[in-house]
C-alpha cells in the first residue's frame, strides 16, 4: 500500500516536471528553422520610382511602394510576448510603432489595409495610421478598434464584402474569404467568425481581438499585380477573376490541414490567379520580438518547416514558379 502510495508521488512529480520542462521549452524557443536559409532572389533596394518594391516585416505586414505612392497591410510591430497575451490587457508599443516606422523611412502612407482583427494583423494599424496620416481599411471589426484608440472616424473606412479603392496609380480591391480553419479551444480564445460590436475596452484582452471577416487583397498596378493572402483559408473560385504574378502566401497554421485542404488552398490561391512568385507570409513566431531575425512558430504549434515544403511540392508539380523567403525589413523589387 505505501509502495503504491510513493509510486503514485512519483508518477505525479515526474508529470509535473515533464509539463515544467515544456513548457519553459515552449516559453524560450528561438532556434531558427533549419534550412530556412534558402533566401533567393533577395535585394535591399530603395525606390527611385518605375519600380514596384514590397518590404516584409513580419506576420502580414507589408509596405508596398512604387516611389509615389505607399501602402501598408496590417501594420503590426508590437507583437505581445505569450505572458502578456495569456495574462495581460494588450496594447500598442508606441514609441516602438513609431521606431519602425522611422526605420521603414515612412512619414506618409496612403492607406493601412487590414486582413482581418485578430491582434496579429490589426492592433497596431490605427496608431499606424494616426502616425502616417493614412485611411485605415478593413471589417467593422477592425474600425472599432480603431475607434477605442482614438483615431479619427475620417480616416477609418468600412469595407464590406468587396471593395475596390485607388491610391495613386494602386488599384487595390479588398475580398472578404475565410480565415484559417483553428481547434474549438483556440476558436473559443481567438472569436474565430465572430464580430466586434462595439469599440474595444481601454484596456483589452486577446480575447476582445475577434476574428471579424478575413480579406484576401489583390492590388492591381501598371507595373504588375499582386496577391495578399493573409490568413490561410479560401472561398471557391473566389479569386478566379483576378490576376496576380505574385503572391503573399499566409502559411500559418496550414501544418494542422488535412493534405486535401492544403491542395485546395494552395489551388485556389496561387493557381487562381496564376502566380509566378510566391513569398510565404505569417510563418513567424509573432510572440516574440522581430528583433535581428524572425524565428518560425514553435514547431510543436505549427510545424512551418512542413507547410514549407508541401508549398514547394505543390508549386514544383503544378505552377513551376519560384519561392522566394524573406526576413523582416527586407525589401524586394516585384516589378
Ligand atoms: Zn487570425
Amino acid at each position: 500500500m505505501k509502495r503504491t502510495f510513493f509510486s503514485l508521488i512519483l508518477m505525479i512529480c515526474g508529470l509535473v516536471l515533464s509539463l515544467l520542462a515544456t513548457a519553459f521549452y515552449l516559453f524560450n524557443y528561438k532556434e531558427p528553422l533549419e534550412g530556412f536559409d534558402q533566401t533567393l532572389q533577395m535585394q535591399t533596394v530603395s525606390n527611385q520610382g518605375n519600380q514596384l518594391t514590397a518590404t516584409f516585416i513580419g506576420t502580414s505586414t507589408l509596405l508596398f511602394s512604387d516611389g509615389d505612392s505607399a501602402i501598408m497591410i496590417d501594420g503590426f510591430f508590437t507583437r505581445p510576448t505569450i505572458k502578456t497575451l495569456l495574462w495581460k490587457p494588450i496594447q500598442p508599443d508606441i514609441p516602438l510603432i513609431k521606431s519602425s516606422l522611422k526605420r521603414l523611412n515612412i512619414t506618409q502612407l496612403k492607406s493601412v489595409i487590414v486582413a482581418h482583427s485578430h491582434h496579429d494583423h490589426a492592433m497596431d494599424a490605427p496608431i499606424v495610421a494616426q502616425l502616417t496620416g493614412a485611411t485605415l481599411f478593413g471589417s467593422g471589426s477592425t474600425a472599432n478598434i480603431a475607434r477605442a484608440s482614438g483615431l479619427a472616424e475620417t480616416q477609418i473606412e468600412v469595407v464590406g464584402a468587396k471593395r475596390t479603392l485607388s491610391f495613386g496609380q494602386f488599384k487595390v480591391t479588398m475580398i472578404k474569404s475565410k480565415h484559417t480553419p483553428v481547434p474549438a479551444a483556440m476558436a473559443w480564445l481567438t472569436g474565430h467568425g465572430k464580430d466586434i460590436s462595439q469599440p474595444l475596452p481601454p484596456k483589452p484582452r486577446l480575447t476582445d481581438f475577434k476574428e471579424g471577416g478575413s480579406y484576401a487583397v489583390h492590388i492591381k498596378h501598371p507595373l504588375g499585380n499582386i496577391l495578399v493572402q493573409a490568413s490561410g483559408g479560401y472561398i471557391s473560385g473566389l479569386l478566379e477573376p483576378y490576376q496576380a504574378d505574385v503572391v503573399f502566401l499566409g502559411v500559418a497554421g496550414l501544418s494542422k490541414q488535412s493534405e486535401q485542404f492544403k491542395h485546395d488552398y494552395f489551388k485556389e490561391t496561387l493557381h487562381a490567379v496564376g502566380a509566378i512568385k510566391v513569398i510565404p507570409i505569417h510563418w513567424d513566431n509573432f510572440m516574440r520580438p522581430i528583433g535581428k531575425a524572425l524565428v518560425p512558430a514553435h514547431p510543436l504549434i505549427d510545424n512551418i518547416e512542413q507547410s514549407i515544403t508541401d508549398l514547394a511540392d505543390y508549386m514544383h508539380d503544378n505552377e513551376k514558379g519560384s519561392l522566394i523567403m524573406m526576413q523582416a525589413w527586407d525589401t524586394i523589387t516585384l516589378y
